[in-house]
């Protein structure tokens, strides 16, 4: 890894299966119920894509250090995915120590597919838990109960996963500072490797935006939402979690190396509908809708629908937004002499910023979120772009 934090020559690679059981009423991504023979043309699709890139020297010759297989809720065709995990192997070069994370909805699996699971190689679960409290999972409209996610952690440690992480929400309407910070210690008590904790946000097409449209929903007061944020640093923190992220926290030494990726402009390659990827400056995306990248995959071979080459300058900013969502920050100095005719600019910028309290400049050209950065990240990167 060079002073940037960026992996050379490497690749992260995501695949995305974006079926679900229910859908949950927060969810603004493209998933759609599971449909068997959907199912079954999609995957074809998908192992097409594999080996279209596999056979590609671009990638082939690039060492694969992750592996993330997410959704959508890959866990419904879980006694599939070693074969798929096979598939990647196959293809590319896969490191010996690649971390394979797959996100696993807390319902549905056996102590038999988290023990396949481990043996086909995977080797991080992301559960997607949400909240400690069957009224809010009901409310969110997941198809789980809080004794399932007690089982299945359990079944996956059992299976032998040493790297575990949960995903939580706070904020949704009627939560309280003390029912979330309950909801902090149930999930501590489960010493899981890492956690992501998420604001409830209103997304566009959701079932709590159409409650909204109707009055129906009364969104969280910001102030509160802030305050359980913080309740979240102060907690982890002293329970010997670090938080490396805006919203992630890991024990020492099981930060996601595959989410580094992303905030390090690191290669990364996304397979499946929705999916995007960022190599060697250029970003792309395939079609999102799912029987789009279905015909595309059969008629064309690929699924790219969008693709952009950055200009030095675009990739500095993202460079420096990306990186700032990091709590290790950046360091303009680290930056090489291709970006010599931005650095000034952006000093400028981020000085400014410091000088508002939403960055901590303690050296010359080191930056790093405040408190106050962490929680308005998204004025940082507004003030950036
Ligand atoms: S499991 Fe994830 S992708 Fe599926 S509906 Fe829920 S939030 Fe959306």
């Amino acid at each position: 890894m060079n002073k940037t934090g960026k992996k050379p020559n490497t690749l992260g690679l995501y695949l995305n299966f974006p079926f679900c059981p229910v859908k949950c009423h927060y969810c603004s991504f493209g998933s759609r119920l599971f449909h068997r023979e959907t199912v079954d043309r999609y995957m074809a699709a998908l192992k097409k894509e594999i080996r279209h890139y596999g056979e590609d020297p671009l990638y082939r010759e690039r060492g694969v250090n992750t592996v993330y297989l997410g959704g959508g809720t890959p866990t419904l065709i879980s006694d599939e995915l070693p074969g798929l995990l096979d598939e990647i192997k196959t293809h590319f070069q896969v490191a010996p120590s690649v971390e394979t994370t797959l996100e696993a909805y807390p319902s549905g699996m056996t102590d038999e597919s988290f023990s396949l699971l481990k043996e086909g190689g995977f080797n991080r679960i992301s559960f997607g838990v949400q909240s400690f409290f069957d009224g809010d999972l009901t409310f969110f409209n997941r198809d789980h109960t809080v004794q399932d996610v007690y089982q299945a952690f359990n079944q996956a440690r059992q299976a032998g996963f040493k790297n575990i992480s949960l995903d939580l929400i706070y904020g949704p309407p009627g939560q309280t500072l003390a029912r979330w910070e309950e909801n902090l210690t149930l999930a501590l008590d489960l010493e899981p490797e890492h956690l992501s904790v998420y604001g409830l946000t209103l997304e566009d097409k959701t079932y709590f935006d159409y409650l909204k449209d109707h009055g129906r929903f009364i969104e969280a007061d910001d102030g509160l939402q802030g305050e359980m944020y913080l309740a979240a640093l102060r907690r982890l923190k002293s329970r010997g979690y670090e938080q490396y992220e805006v919203s992630n926290f890991a024990r020492p030494g099981f930060e996601c190396r595959h989410n580094l990726y992303y905030w390090t402009q690191g290669n990364f390659l996304g397979l499946g509908a929705t999916a995007s990827s960022y190599v060697e400056g250029t970003h792309f995306s395939n079609i999102s809708s799912i029987d789009g990248y279905i015909r595309k995959m059969s008629e064309e071979g690929s699924a790219v629908e969008h693709s952009e080459t950055l200009d030095p300058e675009s990739r500095f900013k993202e460079a420096l937004i990306f990186g700032l969502r990091k709590c290790s920050g950046i360091t303009l100095s680290d930056f090489g002499p291709e970006y010599e005719d931005f650095l000034e600019k952006y000093r400028v910028k981020l000085k400014k910023l410091a000088g508002e309290g939403f960055l901590k400049n303690d050296h010359q050209d080191a930056f790093s979120l405040t408190d106050a950065g962490l929680l308005y990240s998204d004025h940082i990167s507004m003030t950036l772009s």
